[in-house]
């Protein structure tokens, strides 16, 4: 409305699709509480619309990575229990405090930091542990989990919220990790006293009723992605559509040399659309050559290698006009499909998309 040329894309996310998804993950939580994970901008989808969706459905904790996300998202839900998986850095205690947020202490040192700062305000602050079950990623060892056990003063300080850690192959059910997981859970839990347990990711929640504990975790569910690593239908209802906009058509006769490094040469004459979006926003950069735009069930491949501001279609398939938009992610091709083809995972493709695309919440 400002006359502005308009970008090269448009983000669309259906929060009621977000919601129902989450109204899901609920039904099948038995009664355990459901909390939404938003770090990374909300897998890439905007942390403060998505929480607040989610909020509104009743969801009560989100989980964050960083302090800086949870400063911004305690602005935005004054109540809600916010905690941050990464732990604190040293020095980050008082800010963590002062915003009522929740840090998960991930090693003995962030414990007797953040306990200290308890003791200074005279009063026991909110905290989550995290204990290391079997993904060597973060959290307190077994050894360091019996230290605490062998002497709780460590906690003096402390209102030990949640004990929680996480799974490494979830999205594998069959995998022995997940029993091994499990059980190392239960009893490096069973020496902390925490008001809750949490182990489940989306993936742990339909890995039965075992994972579940007190409060579920699940992130890339919710945004609609298949939680399993195996091409099981997808359950989840799709939350994002991608469309690229043609900012331009042309005509090349046969033996045109097309795109960067010239990868395809025109075998007969071709009509070309150019899309406003390449790799800096994300679509990756392997997909040239790869796969297609649609138009409705209407196939354009995309050919030629993807540039950091463009993609070229063969768009010989349909009448295109500039300023037309075709689906990169949609009803014809799901946001699976597109990190199948990308040889990468959904989150990747999710948090990577940029911030130069129009974006609508349904
Ligand atoms: N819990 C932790 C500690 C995580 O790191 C993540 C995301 O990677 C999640 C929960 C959510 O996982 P998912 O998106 O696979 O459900």
């Amino acid at each position: 409305d400002r006359g502005e040329i308009p970008g090269g894309g448009v983000l669309t996310i259906d929060l009621g699709a977000l919601a129902a998804n989450y109204r899901q993950l609920v039904a099948l939580a038995g009664g355990a509480k459901v909390a939404g994970v938003v770090k990374a901008d909300g897998y890439g989808l905007g942390a403060v619309p998505v929480a607040r969706r989610l909020a509104r459905e009743g969801c009560e904790s989100f989980f964050v990575a960083h302090l800086a996300e949870g400063l911004a998202l305690r602005e935005a839900l004054p109540e809600a229990e916010i905690l941050v998986l990464n732990g604190l850095a040293p020095g980050a205690e008082p800010a963590c405090a002062e915003a009522g947020l929740v840090p998960v202490l991930n090693s003995l040192a962030q414990i007797e930091a953040f306990a200290r700062e308890g003791v200074r305000r005279g009063r026991r602050l909110p905290a989550a542990i995290q204990v290391d079950s079997g993904m060597s990623r973060l959290g307190l060892s077994p050894a360091e989990v019996e230290r605490i056990a062998t002497d709780p003063t460590r906690l003096f300080g402390l209102e030990t919220v949640l004990v929680m850690s996480h799974l490494a192959c979830a999205d594998t059910p069959d995998h022995p990790a997940n029993a091994a997981q499990l059980a190392a859970f239960r009893r490096l839990a069973a020496l902390l006293p925490a008001a809750r347990r949490s182990l489940a990711n989306s993936a742990g929640l339909f890995l039965g009723p075992d994972f579940r504990f007190d409060l579920a975790r699940p992130g890339i569910a919710v945004y609609g992605g298949r939680p399993f690593a195996d091409p099981a239908p997808n359950p989840m209802r799709p939350v994002v559509r991608l469309q690229g906009r043609v900012i331009q058509l042309r005509d090349v006769p046969a033996g045109a040399g097309i795109g960067y490094g010239h990868t395809v040469t025109a075998e007969r004459p071709m009509r070309l659309a150019t899309l406003g979006l390449g790799y800096a926003d994300g679509w990756p950069r392997r997909l040239g050559n790869h796969i297609a735009a649609h138009i409705g069930e209407t196939a354009l491949p995309m050919v030629g290698r993807v540039s950091m501001d463009s993609i070229i279609l063969d768009a010989g398939a349909a009448e295109l006009r500039p300023g037309d938009l075709v689906d990169l992610i949609g009803p014809a091709q799901s946001l699976d499909a597109v990190a199948e083809a990308a040889e990468t995972i959904s989150y990747e493709i999710l948090t990577g998309l940029g911030s130069r695309f129009e974006r609508h919440y349904l």
